[in-house]
């Protein structure tokens, strides 16, 4: 039996922070009746939440969880809010009450109505900002290195493959200071790696096999909302089958969490063997193991990142002994 798990709306909302909305131009003073020639009025029915799991609003399919930013028309009789999400993409990054990666003007509004222009202002806002972000960012390269772009574009020899979770509160190059060019990069929800996912094991291959990159790195992390809704016993529909592969680690490490009497740090604990069971899933690769006997690379490591500090923790995966140990049944060295 598995332990008592928090409802679904109660993960997701664990994982969540409150979004404050950019700056915008200030709507008139009082909100008057519209006229048939202006705009309806939109309210903002909710403080506007950006979950941490990619699916966290597309997974509930027409029930928003109660703190998603809803935006409903006040002349429609219906207080259903599905059909006007913003889209969480767009609200990733005004998500963060603790993020240093917020620019602090996108922190310092709270507005509970908008119209439907300032809505559109906003959209377009959200969007020009980031090829704001871009050309400032290439002026900035080429400043520094007027031969940046040139070595960029003559191709890619990246040191390390990363297997990330989508969660967008770990940005793979900016926690580990990595630059343009040094790491192939990988996510998706619960940092899985699943033999019948050919996204995954095409990157493996490529990586493994033409770009010859040193080091495969799987990075969970606490908090996960894959691992959490995972738990949840609660019918995900697409999902399911993508959620089941963490179901199943429960199961292969079921006595081990069973005793774990804390439901956070079972979380912690089921978080940390899912990436070494995801690490050992690489493991069993041809690739790896046929690039590994040729010539001692790459090495798999697992890690998981924390949120309370932005330290990454190491999880120790001895490479050598889990590959003797998965070659019994999944020797697959011979090219
Ligand atoms: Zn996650």
């Amino acid at each position: 039996m598995l332990p008592a798990r928090p409802a679904l709306a109660s993960s997701l909302r664990s994982i969540a922070r409150p979004i404050v909305l950019p700056i915008l131009p200030s709507r008139p003073s009082t909100p008057s009746t519209p006229s048939a020639s202006t705009t309806p009025r939109r309210t903002v029915s909710r403080p506007f939440i950006v979950s941490a799991a990619p699916f966290a609003t597309s997974c509930c399919g027409s029930t928003p969880p109660p703190n998603v930013l809803a935006v409903k028309n006040p002349s429609s009789s219906s207080s259903s809010a599905s059909s006007s999400y913003f889209s969480p993409c767009l609200s990733s990054y005004f998500s963060s009450s603790t993020s240093a990666f917020n620019p602090p003007a996108y922190r310092s509004f709270n507005t509970l109505q908008m119209s439907a222009e300032d809505v559109s202002k906003y959209l377009r806002q959200s969007h020009d900002r980031l090829f704001d972000n871009n050309r400032a960012w290439a002026a900035e390269k080429a400043e520094k290195d007027p031969g940046y772009f040139a070595k960029l574009a003559e191709g890619q020899s990246p040191e390390y493959l990363w297997i990330g979770c989508s969660d967008s509160r770990i940005p793979a190059e900016q926690i580990t200071g990595l630059e343009p060019g040094e790491a192939f990069i990988h996510r998706n929800i619960a940092n899985l790696v699943c033999n019948t996912d050919l996204n995954v094991m095409s990157v493996i291959n490529y990586a493994v096999r033409h770009l010859g990159v040193k080091h495969i790195i799987v990075c969970g992390h606490y908090g996960c909302g894959g691992v959490k809704a995972a738990m949840t016993p609660k019918d995900l529909g697409l999902l399911n089958p993508w959620l089941r592969n963490i179901r199943d680690v429960y199961r292969l490490h079921e006595k081990e969490l069973d005793a774990i009497p804390d439901q956070d740090r079972r979380y912690d604990r089921l978080v940390e063997l899912n990436v070494e069971e995801q690490c050992r899933n690489i493991i069993k690769t041809a690739a790896v193991q046929q690039s590994y006997a040729k010539n001692q690379f790459p090495i798999v490591h697992g890690w998981v990142f924390g949120f309370h500090d932005g330290l990454l923790k190491d999880l120790k995966i001895d490479f050598q002994a889990v590959l003797k140990d998965v070659q019994k049944i999944y020797n697959l060295a011979d090219a």
